[in-house]
């Protein structure tokens, strides 16, 4: 009886665990990425099933997307929107299916123009996907100040935006390990968008079908980043 108890509690327990971390997941982690690096990755995957996009600009923000493409939908339609006026280097998966494998968390993604160009900007701006049930996003990285006031500025726009700070160190993006904080003053703003707010920027939320359905949602979104990034470095 005892031990029947016992084994209830610890499965109690385990789903609690899960219940209370998988809505914060980015897509993965570190623990259950397929490959460690990018040097693993690119051993084992056709060069073909990626994509790194740049563009180099005297920007003082580079925006910063390392899982697009397939792997965290929308980030990269994001990305491209706001290149018009910043510096960018975007990594997507082209794959049709299993996108997810080519993820490899920020604080393992060393892809080596990521890092070059990462070491030639004062702040990175970057664009990560989780799942979530309800349209949300966590702000994090290391400029407090600046993820602060963006923050406020999404939620006066009717974005349902929250600063976040310790715990759940893949959202909050302040590990030195991060390449996003590898930039020249180590400052950087993380932003994780839940798969509904994501959703909502497409009529067609597929690889192939986002580039061409955007939506309103969409242009609001990146209308705020982008008097964000002009009005705020
Ligand atoms: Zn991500």
């Amino acid at each position: 009886m005892k031990s029947y108890r016992l084994v209830s509690f610890s499965t109690l327990c385990i789903c609690l665990l899960v219940l209370f971390i998988s809505p914060f997941q980015d897509t993965s982690s570190a623990s259950t990425d397929k490959y460690q690096n990018f040097k693993q990755l690119s051993q084992h995957e056709f060069s073909a099933s990626y994509k790194v996009t740049t563009k180099e600009t005297k920007s003082p923000v580079l925006i910063f997307a390392p899982h697009g493409g397939g792997i965290e939908g929308g980030t990269s339609e994001i990305a491209k929107e706001l290149v018009k006026q910043n510096a960018l280097y975007l990594f997507e998966s082209l794959k049709s299916k299993g996108s997810r494998d080519l993820h490899l968390t920020s604080t393992h993604f060393d892809e080596p123009t990521a890092r070059k160009m990462v070491s030639k900007y004062d702040n990175v701006l970057s664009l990560h996907g989780y799942s979530g049930n309800e349209k949300h996003i966590f702000v994090g990285g290391t400029d407090r100040e600046r993820a602060k006031k963006l923050t406020q500025l999404l939620n006066q726009n009717g974005f349902p935006a929250e600063l976040i700070t310790k715990g759940h160190d893949e959202i909050a993006g302040i590990n030195p390990g991060n390449i996003a904080n590898k930039n020249r003053t180590g400052k950087s703003i993380q932003l994780e968008i839940s798969q509904p707010l994501r959703s909502a920027m497409f009529h067609s939320f597929s690889l192939k079908g986002r580039a061409s359905s955007k939506t309103q949602t969409f242009y609001r979104f990146t209308n705020v980043l982008s008097t964000f990034v002009s009005t705020s470095y």
